[in-house]
């Protein structure tokens, strides 16, 4: 019989629980399924399957180098595992927790019915410091911390193989239909190596900037740590990440480097799964307003050409267009920038979060269900308990990006046209316009709204529906049901800071 290791969204061998017990257990059979439906939900993308394969190819030699390979099967989970069962018998069946979307959801949910029926055994281990059953909130924090603090667990040394190793992974992984097949040419590569080469020159080098650069989609990319992908599939895991950046971050506070900057990444390490816990504690918050009481509020009003000229960098706003084609091009993006994204598809064009979430999904490398839709939900105000935030863009446009190198970049259309005119564009008059060589509503769209108008009438509107409905039982529950109770000390010391970089930190 043999123990099943299900590799999910854990692709390592290091600090694995679920592989480390198969292991000890007795023969093993490393399984990843590649399941055609999930890569047919709407927040599918080619990108992130690449991000995978590129992954699974590292992962297989690891386990390789350890006696067994990677089994990778095609099909439906069940009917996967189904034939596992008629080839080698399957006595327990390992994996990680998931708190992934409702499709992986209801799949979790069948497999656990179909190893039931079967006698198969289930082991599921947490794979962060998210806590399935969680009934309040109240003690969440010292239970993150005392996951993080656990001893991350060296891989096995020798693997006993269920089935000798094939050699299909490293050739064979066939291509995968997905939803959404734009284009990533500067995409982060997946795989352990890289995700260490991150951590190791973010603690080291690049970090040293963090938390100022961290703001501007410029120097972000470079100063921010990275390593958004590998958490989301990880290649490496959180422990690992934890448990090395507070070394590095206890010799700063020695003197020898920039304890500040490390300080922000341990908040958001923390925040990874503070957000990942209200999707696991209210799954439904992938579809729904977190706050009912803002149902209806934009639902019936979604304007697919504003959608459509959003999701497709043609809105005629330079800043927000970048930002955009940054997403598409690299598939990353950093957070103020993805907030002001979201806000603007939420605020200025009125669209309910749903469609631009899954857009989002599509083009994030990293996408993670339970950070995202609590993020996208968080940045268009439906929350209930999150101060509303509207960001002017020209405005950011200006602060994160002067001189307009990061838009020129994105922008080719503009690359003539000099800074402070390319944060507004449509300013220019018509015989400028010839003369930088770009001519507004042909080369480059014009702006689909007034983004002052549109930012005026979209408070006016949260106002006049709050004043018509009550609003403060449901946000008191929601407060009691997801709101973190340990406020880390940045966050407390920047509430009311007029910077949302640190104002962000209003969870
Ligand atoms: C609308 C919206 C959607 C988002 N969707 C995702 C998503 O699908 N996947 C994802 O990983 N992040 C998401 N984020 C959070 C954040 O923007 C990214 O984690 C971050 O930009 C990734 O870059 P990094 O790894 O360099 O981050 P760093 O700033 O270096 O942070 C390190 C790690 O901390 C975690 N983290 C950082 N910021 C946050 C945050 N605000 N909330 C929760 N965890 C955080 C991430 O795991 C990140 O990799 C979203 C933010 C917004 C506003």
């Amino acid at each position: 019989m043999a123990q099943i290791v299900w590799f999910k969204r854990d692709l390592r061998v290091q600090d694995h629980q679920p592989l480390a017990a198969a292991a000890e257990a007795g023969a093993v059979l490393a399984l990843y399924i590649i399941e055609p439906d999930y890569w047919a939900q709407p927040d599918a993308a080619q990108r992130h399957w690449d991000f995978i394969r590129e992954s699974l190819v590292e992962l297989d030699g690891a386990l390789r180098e350890r006696g067994i390979g990677l089994m990778v099967r095609t099909g439906e989970a069940t009917e996967v595992l189904a034939a596992v069962h008629a080839e080698h018998g399957i006595d327990t069946l390992y994996a990680h927790e998931e708190t992934g979307n409702h499709w992986s959801y209801q799949r979790d949910e069948a497999v656990r019915a179909w190893c039931r029926d079967r006698g198969v055994v289930v082991r599921e281990h947490p794979n962060f410091g998210v806590v399935r059953g969680l009934r309040d909130r109240d003690a969440w924090h010292a239970r993150w911390e005392a996951r993080m603090r656990e001893s991350v667990l060296e891989p096995p040394q020798r693997i006993r193989p269920a089935a000798p190793p094939g050699a299909l992974v490293a050739e064979g992984l066939p291509m995968v239909l997905g939803y959404e097949h734009r284009p990533c040419p500067e995409r982060q590569r997946g795989g352990r190596q890289a995700g260490q080469g991150l951590l190791a020159s973010f603690l080291m080098e690049r970090g040293q900037g963090y938390r100022s650069a961290m703001s501007s989609p410029l120097t972000g990319e470079w100063a921010c740590s990275r390593l958004s992908p590998h958490i989301a599939y990880g290649t490496l895991s959180l422990r690992e990440i934890v448990q090395t950046h507070r070394r590095r971050w206890a010799e700063a506070k020695r003197g020898s480097g920039w304890p500040q900057s490390l300080q922000s990444l341990e908040s958001r390490l923390h925040w990874h799964c503070h957000f990942i816990q209200k999707l696991e504690d209210q799954p439904d918050i992938e579809f729904r307003n977190l706050h009912r009481g803002y149902d209806g509020m934009r639902e019936h009003e979604f304007d697919a050409g504003l959608f459509r000229a959003w999701a497709e960098a043609e809105t005629g706003i330079p800043f927000v267009d970048a930002c955009m084609r940054m997403l598409h091009q690299t598939g990353w993006l950093n957070f103020r920038m993805r907030a002001m994204l979201m806000a603007f598809a939420g605020y200025h064009l009125w669209l309910h979060w749903r469609e631009p979430a899954l857009h989002l999904a599509r083009v994030f490398t990293d996408y993670e269900p339970g950070i995202h839709y609590s993020q996208s939900q968080m940045q268009t105000g439906t929350t209930g308990i999150n101060a509303i935030r509207i960001y002017n863009p020209v405005k950011q446009s200006h602060d994160q990006d002067p001189d307009g190198a990061f838009l020129r970049r994105f922008l080719p259309q503009l690359a003539e046209v000099p800074a402070p005119w390319i944060h507004e564009p449509w300013r220019l008059p018509p015989e400028w316009q010839r003369h930088y060589g770009v001519r507004i509503g042909t080369d480059y769209p014009a702006p689909v709204i007034d983004h002052q108008a549109a930012a005026r009438e979209a408070r006016r509107r949260i106002k006049a529906h709050r004043a018509g409905n009550d609003m403060h039982a449901e946000a008191d529950r929601i407060r009691q049901r997801h709101a973190s109770r340990k406020r880390p000390a940045e966050s407390r010391r920047s509430r009311g800071s007029s910077n949302p970089s640190q104002g962000e930190l209003d969870l």
